[in-house]
């Protein structure tokens, strides 16, 4: 059996990072950024006024107090959209508002609620400082400098600054599209009539949605018998995709076709049993086809739990890095075991827990029931707490805790 990491290393070393696509900036959230952002102009483009006020020079409020308040002509007036008909000269004060163009000549700004005007003059009760309430031309960013690298995931506060700066269409890494294929006789889809001994098919549903959650592309291929021929066609109809993903029938049984299928598409075989529960069977394969000529495949195992937590622990990370991240892990913090989290068996235990916020961190139990087939345990889950082999963490012991979501 082949330790996760080494299991981790040998699939991350075999996906590249995807070429690049040009999108509308409302529709680049989340992506990753292609190209290097260089600021084409300063902003803001011109000094302006950071309050409603008065734009005046400073020197001319030299001295001024409440008891001798300098006082300036009201010669003008200059909105935010606009720009003040004439420069200012000295002895003159212009009305102005938050985010106007600082006429010409002025140096400073006096708040309004800090000033008295009567018929056409205002009164500065204290001397101005110079710059006061000006912001300046090229505060923010300065035309000629890098503000976003390659590789950046673009949130909210990036995409604010790609429209600051004019870009309409960005270049990002393409996302990957992701083919994925239920298999078994058991197995009946959603509309489907289930016949004795058929159960539904659940795992195309939480794999789709664990492939959006990265970014990615989510393709059903559908559900395909226990029939080598058939589910090397569908895979094979599949290899339009950028990876293939595969459940079930990836075990030792007479039913499990998917590893012959794959060699039959002439598939590398890379890694296949790895030391972990849930999970142990799981192959990594590539398969020469695509457009880079090789098409990772995943053949995940067919029980639910197993199937979701080997997507989080292999494929993630490897979509993860065809999309262009470089944060390619979950967090993991460690907790306090609330009460004991027992690992029977000899393979490394990612147990379902769910985490309660205390004063020192994190309080960590088990959801439930950790077989495999309990899909429920999943849906409470906060995290996988990783424990070693033929381990019990005893209550109060340490543990540490790979974060599904945001707790
Ligand atoms: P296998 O890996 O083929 O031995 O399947 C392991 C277990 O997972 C069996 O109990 C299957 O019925 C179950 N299983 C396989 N595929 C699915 C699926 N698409 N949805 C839900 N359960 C499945
Ligand atoms: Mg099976």
């Amino acid at each position: 059996m082949i330790p996760v990491e080494e299991a981790t290393e040998r699939i991350l070393s075999r996906v590249i990072v995807l070429g690049s696509e040009r999108v509308e900036l409302a529709r680049a959230l989340r992506r990753v950024l292609a190209e290097e952002i260089v600021v084409s102009r300063d902003i803001p483009p011109w000094p302006n006024s950071s309050m409603d006020g008065y734009a005046l020079r400073s020197a001319d409020t030299g001295g001024a107090s409440s008891g001798t308040p300098a006082r300036l002509a009201l010669a003008g007036r200059v909105a935010a959209g606009s720009v003040a008909a004439r420069p200012l000269t000295a002895g003159e004060a212009f009305r102005i508002f938050t985010g106007a163009p600082l006429p010409e000549g002025a140096d400073s700004v006096i708040p309004q609620e800090d000033v008295t005007e009567e018929a056409g003059i205002l009164f500065v009760p204290r001397p101005v400082r110079l710059g006061d309430f000006v912001r300046p031309r090229g505060e923010d960013l300065r035309v000629g400098e890098t503000v976003l690298q390659r590789g950046r995931v673009l949130g909210a506060a990036e995409l604010g600054l790609l429209a600051t700066l004019g870009h309409a269409q960005l270049s990002v890494v393409k996302r990957p599209r992701v083919g994925i294929l239920s298999t078994g006789d058991e197995i009946v889809d959603l509309g489907g009539v289930m016949g004795p001994g058929q159960i539904p098919n659940s795992n195309t549903y939480s794999l789709m949605a664990q492939v959006a959650e990265t970014g990615a592309i989510p393709v059903n291929l559908g559900v395909v018998r226990d029939h080598l021929e058939e589910i090397e066609a569908r895979l094979r109809w599949g290899l339009s995709c950028d990876v293939l993903i595969s459940s079930a029938g990836v075990s030792v049984g007479e039913h499990d076709f998917v590893k012959a299928a794959l060699g039959r598409l002439g598939a590398e075989q890379h890694l296949w049993l790895v030391d972990m529960r849930p999970g142990k069977p799981i192959a990594f394969a590539t398969i020469p086809a695509g457009l880079t000529g090789s098409v990772p495949a995943f053949a995940l195992p067919g029980n639910p739990v197993s199937a979701m937590v080997t997507f989080d622990l292999f494929v993630r990370p490897a979509l993860l890095r065809m999309a262009g991240h470089t944060r390619l892990h979950r967090p993991m913090i460690t907790a306090r075991a609330l009460a004991a989290l027992p690992n029977p068996g000899r393979r490394r235990g990612y147990l379902r827990v769910t985490l309660v916020p205390d004063a020192d961190g994190y309080g960590a139990r088990l959801t439930g029931d950790q077989s495999s087939g309990i899909l429920r345990s999943m849906v409470d889950a906060d995290g996988l707490a990783v424990v070693p082999g033929d381990t019990t963490i005893e209550p109060g012991g340490r543990v540490n805790v790979i974060l599904l979501r945001a707790v």
